[in-house]
């Protein structure tokens, strides 16, 4: 038999390692990010075309490369960062692999500028799918300047991966964004389809926190810094009282490189311990020095999860300095998040007891305790235009005995008569049903029915929009501002209306006839978090996502009372749904319970 064994053509397993460096644009933005840094830069741009899709350029002022070295970098293990197996326990570069350009360049179209300080000529370079295609000496600045085109253009199955250019510019932002932190004194620049995202010049790292997270950003820091042999801890911890309700600003760098830790945020939110709401997360952007060789880099292949020697003592002396801090910052004995503020008394008081007054009674001489709401505000909102599915056939009015003809005492005995739904503890709706009884969650019904009215909306026909007496301008940061942007058809369907998009903030002059305007900026908040956090890699469609968003921020809420009137209407736009029985999120909204079953609950 003859042999069948041959070495894979180079172009092929360029190809085939490509795959495990580069899985979306955002890969790319962070190996050319990564070598600029390298490479000595102080500015940095980073220009983008479709979210990367169609370009991603970093251009440098670093060190540039000679023509041979401009050649030689695409070769795969071609790196001028270590030289022997040692060096790779006291690395202090980012890159080391010499496989990142070899990756790249075998997937895409490559176009390098390049030239070295004291040169008089720099190179150009163009490269298809591994193959050099034109070389030239050009004149250009010092420095990089790297062009990746048609991402995948040779994968189309890996193009066809890609998600929307929402999705795929929030992973590209938020390598950025870990290198811009990594990297407070760089100046970096990021365009988007020619539009601004980020200017951020070169600065500290409060400074640069706040250029990325927006000036509301600045009051919450309390500074971190330790020192120690095994470790150096510098940077900043959001006070507790600005936790999120997800997961999203946590930077921890280990030697100016972002990492990926839950060992060591376990220990930050430990060190919260009873300052944090349930469920929230603190913010926090932790810089720590170690000793080249007491860590292992080398453990993951897209570097984000380290490995450290002393990770222990890590583990004790970052809580310990976190705890620490909260106490200095005074910010420790803020407990109870939700207490009624007229309730505190100030030590201050306890000295002058004798002008003390005596408490009075105010009485509310309208209070009438058979009044069916007390809320100022219309807490649910009938439908515009009502199915016309006969939901009414699950109802049987119920029967009047004599004892309850007495109630004709008070005031409202008509409605009570006719009353088909009940209000439990503010949060469940209970009525009567021909085979029993069915009790309805609150805020899951209203979910269901918000999520299907703005889906219709969104995708087949748009909704009505009212118009703002006064636009209103909401500060975003510029990143939160881009994702709006890109958003903008579909908010508009949906009932916006936009008047100015600016760097860092947008005029909004219409919204949705569902949306009251003091929740504007909250149901837009909510809403890049959903888009953020929730559903990053999930198949991904906008129209789902918004909808659900926005069912989940307008629902009325566990605790809001309704009228009799009101109850109804949400039982009638429920099971005017199309899909009544689940939430948005794929929680029961009712339950029933059968005669029989109520009847065996009384057998024993
Ligand atoms: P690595 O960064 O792991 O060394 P890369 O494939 O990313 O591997 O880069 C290969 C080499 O090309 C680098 O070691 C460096 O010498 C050179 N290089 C890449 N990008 C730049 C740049 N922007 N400026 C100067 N040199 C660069
Ligand atoms: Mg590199």
């Amino acid at each position: 038999m003859s042999d069948i064994i041959q070495l894979l053509p180079d172009h092929v397993a360029n190809q085939i390692a490509a795959g495990e460096v580069v899985q979306r644009p955002a890969s790319v933005v962070k190996e050319l990010l990564e070598n600029a840094i390298d490479a000595g830069a102080t500015n940095i741009k980073l220009l983008l075309k479709d979210a990367g899709k169609t370009l991603i350029q970093v251009i440098d002022d670093g060190k540039g490369m000679s023509a041979t070295d401009a050649r030689m970098s695409f070769e795969r293990h071609a790196t001028s960062k270590i030289q022997k197996a040692e060096d790779l326990f006291n690395l202090c570069t980012k890159g080391f692999r010499g496989e990142a350009l070899a990756s790249i360049a075998a997937i895409s179209h490559v176009e390098l500028k390049t030239k070295q300080e004291n040169e008089e000529l720099g190179t150009c370079l163009k490269i298809e799918g591994s193959k050099i295609v034109a070389q030239d000496f050009i004149s250009t600045s010092k420095g990089t300047s790297m062009a990746v085109k048609n991402l995948f253009y040779n994968i189309p199955a890996r193009r066809n991966f890609l998600k929307s250019d929402t999705v795929e510019t929030r992973h590209i932002i938020d390598e950025f964004q870990r290198v811009a932190l990594a990297h407070p004194t760089i100046s970096f620049l990021l365009h988007h389809n020619n539009n601004e995202v980020y200017h951020l010049k070169g600065s500290n790292l409060r400074k640069r926190i706040v250029a990325i997270f927006g000036i509301k950003m600045n009051e919450k820091l309390v500074p971190i810094n330790e020192q120690t042999d095994i470790v150096t801890i510098n940077g900043f911890i959001a006070k507790p009282e600005f936790s999120k309700r997800k997961r999203g600003e946590q930077f921890f760098f280990v030697n100016d490189r972002f990492i990926k830790s839950s060992y060591l945020n376990h220990a930050v939110v430990n060190a919260f311990d009873g300052l944090l709401e349930q469920g929230s997360h603190p913010s926090y952007f932790l810089y720590l020095q170690v000793p080249t060789n007491s860590i292992d880099i080398n453990i993951h292949p897209t570097k984000t999860e380290i490995k450290f020697d002393n990770e222990k003592a890590l583990y004790a002396m970052l809580r310990a300095t976190v705890k620490h801090s909260l106490g200095q910052y005074n910010v420790a004995p803020v407990l109870d998040f939700n207490r009624d503020a007229s309730l505190d008394t100030s030590y201050h008081s306890n000295k002058n007891a004798s002008t003390t007054s005596t408490p009075k009674i105010h009485v509310d001489p309208d209070f009438n305790p058979f009044k069916e709401t007390t809320q100022k505000e219309i807490s649910y909102p009938y439908r515009k235009e009502q199915n016309t599915q006969s939901w009414e056939s699950l109802y049987t009015s119920v029967a009047i005995s004599d004892e309850e003809k007495q109630e004709e005492l008070f005031e409202h005995q008509q409605e009570i008569k006719t009353q088909k739904t009940f209000q439990i503890q503010r949060k469940y709706l209970m009525s009567s049903i021909k085979s029993g009884v069915v009790l309805i969650n609150q805020t899951l019904a209203h979910q269901r029915i918000l999520y299907e009215e703005f889906l219709e909306s969104i995708t087949v026909k748009e909704a009505n929009s009212q118009q703002l007496l006064f636009p209103v301008k909401i500060s975003f940061s510029s990143q939160e501002i881009e994702m709006i942007y890109t958003m903008k058809s579909e908010l508009e369907n949906a009932g916006f209306s936009f008047d100015e998009f600016t760097k860092d903030s947008v005029t909004i002059k219409g919204i949705p006839v569902s949306v009251i305007e003091s929740k504007i900026t909250i149901i837009l908040e909510e809403l890049l978090n959903d888009i953020n956090f929730e559903v990053p890699d999930a198949s991904f469609s906008h129209f789902d996502v918004m909808a659900k968003s926005f069912a989940k921020t307008l629902s009325i809420k566990t605790g809001t009372q309704l009228s009799v009137k009101e109850q109804e209407g949400l039982v009638h736009d429920l099971f005017s749904c199309k899909d009544p029985s689940v939430s948005p999120f794929g929680k029961a909204t009712f339950k029933t319970l059968t005669l029989n079953e109520i009847d065996h609950l009384f057998k024993s």
